[in-house]
């Protein structure tokens, strides 16, 4: 039976972060992916921060990834129309075009060494004695291989977690998403990213505008009823702002998806395996943004796993390492994240009104300029709380978010 080091199950953004981390160390890895290919569908709004991107050593992505670098704000409209207008003095994002990044990924995994086989999905986990052997689907190019550690990073939908006593990722979580790349759309700013926050339009969620240029952008949504495409063809002909700048735009691209928004999950090891990404539910609730995240603990995974190669020890025990560290890294932020996910989705449309209003003020709108980051939510959170003007409306929306929660775990 062929044999690895550590045998990465899932060819995204994680698996292959997970991949080069552990092969860099000089580790025998092998990537399997199910798909014929790596890094041809994109389904991913592909804005990432530029921090982000420096902390996964992606701080210079080749110009063919990159659509857009000039974004330094975003404009959220409130339901009545109000504009938020929140931006830095230099871009903090980077629009990129996920499919060219996971192509840029899988080239930097074969570059350190890691043997990837597409077309490949496993089936199936067993543990013998102090090694796995993971089970490889009919049209997999090669046998069932056997491995000291394996990293399952299957995304939003995974079926191996179960297999080895580790929970998924909530379902009643997930948000459907459908967008589509448009052409020739009107009064619109490169620099800055749209979003609607509108429970009629995108209930659940929000829509979004992603500039690649000033005529060209990624529309799209994502809503916790389906189909999302219809919300979508709904918001581009009706939503009072958008449809100006969409009435003559036509459809070059359609893309579908989903993005788990519930909470990390409980557990992410245990004898011999480590889960990462949206197999382990490391998504942002706030906006569905899963790479950084997913990337982070994948680069953690990575070492984790190489770390314990070395040491020859593949136990729980030793691979908890990995838990402790992605939590340190990420668990605040996805708390604080899914807070305010819940927050937001518990006000109704005259409240969301009346907030931003108050977030209109300029001393306010300042603050959030200052410390908005897309990575690092709770800064400003922790800055808003201690703004006296928002204490009344925070209060009585808080107090109907508790009741709602209340009468949810009922
Ligand atoms: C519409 C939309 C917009 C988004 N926008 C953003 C954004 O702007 N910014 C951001 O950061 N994130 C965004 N996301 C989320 C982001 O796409 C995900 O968080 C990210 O792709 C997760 O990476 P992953 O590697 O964990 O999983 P995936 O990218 O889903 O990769 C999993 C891979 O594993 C393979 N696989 C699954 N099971 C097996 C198996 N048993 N054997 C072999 N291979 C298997 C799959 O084929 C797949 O290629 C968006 C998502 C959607 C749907």
């Amino acid at each position: 039976m062929r044999e690895a080091d550590i045998v990465v199950i899932g060819g995204g953004p994680s698996g292959l972060i997970a991949a080069r981390t552990a092969a860099e160390r000089g580790k025998d890895v092998v990537l399997y992916e199910s798909k014929d290919q790596i890094g041809v569908h994109e389904h991913c709004a592909g804005l990432l921060s530029i921090d982000g991107l420096d902390q996964l050593q992606l701080g210079n992505l080749p110009p063919e990834v990159v659509q857009n670098a000039q974004v330094k704000g975003t404009i959220i409209f409130s339901p009545s129309g109000q504009a938020l207008s929140v931006s830095k003095k230099k871009p903090t994002v980077l629009v990129v075009n996920r499919a060219k990044l996971n192509q840029f990924l899988f080239q930097e995994a074969l570059d350190k060494g890691v043997s990837v086989e597409t077309s490949s999905r496993v089936i199936g986990i067993h543990r013998e004695t102090n090694s796995l052997v993971l089970k490889m689907g009919k049209k997999a190019l090669s046998q069932d291989i056997k491995c000291n550690i394996a990293i399952l990073a299957e995304g939003r939908f995974p079926r191996l977690n179960e297999q080895v006593n580790l929970p998924v990722p909530s379902r009643k979580s997930i948000v459907f998403s459908s967008m589509y790349i448009m052409k020739n759309l009107r009064d619109i700013d490169p620099e800055f990213v749209e979003v609607y926050q509108d429970q009629k339009y995108a209930p659940g969620f929000f829509a979004w505008i992603i500039p690649l240029n000033d005529r060209i952008a990624k529309v799209g949504l994502a809503s916790y009823t389906v189909p999302a495409s219809d919300f979508l063809n709904s918001f581009i002909k009706n939503h009072p702002i958008a449809k100006k700048k969409l009435e003559n735009a036509v459809i070059d691209k359609r893309m579908s998806g989903a993005i788990p928004l519930g909470s990390y999950i409980r557990k992410t090891y245990a004898d011999n395996v480590l889960v990462v990404g949206d197999a382990a539910g490391q998504i942002k609730p706030t906006t569905g943004g899963g790479v950084i995240f997913g990337g982070i603990a994948a680069q953690i995974a990575g070492k984790v796993a190489s770390d314990a190669v070395t040491a020859e020890k593949y136990n729980s025990q030793y691979l908890s390492k990995y838990q402790k560290l992605w939590k340190k890294e990420l668990k605040q932020n996805l708390k604080v994240m899914k807070l305010i996910r819940s927050y937001i989705n518990s006000l109704s449309t005259k409240d969301l009104n009346r907030f931003f209003i108050l977030l209109n003020k300029p001393r306010i709108r300042n603050k959030i300029s200052e410390s908005g980051d897309v990575d690092n939510q709770k800064t400003i959170v922790f800055n808003l709380l201690m703004n006296l003007n928002l204490w009344p409306i925070l209060l009585s929306t808080g107090l109907k978010f508790l009741l709602k929660n209340k009468e949810k775990k009922k």
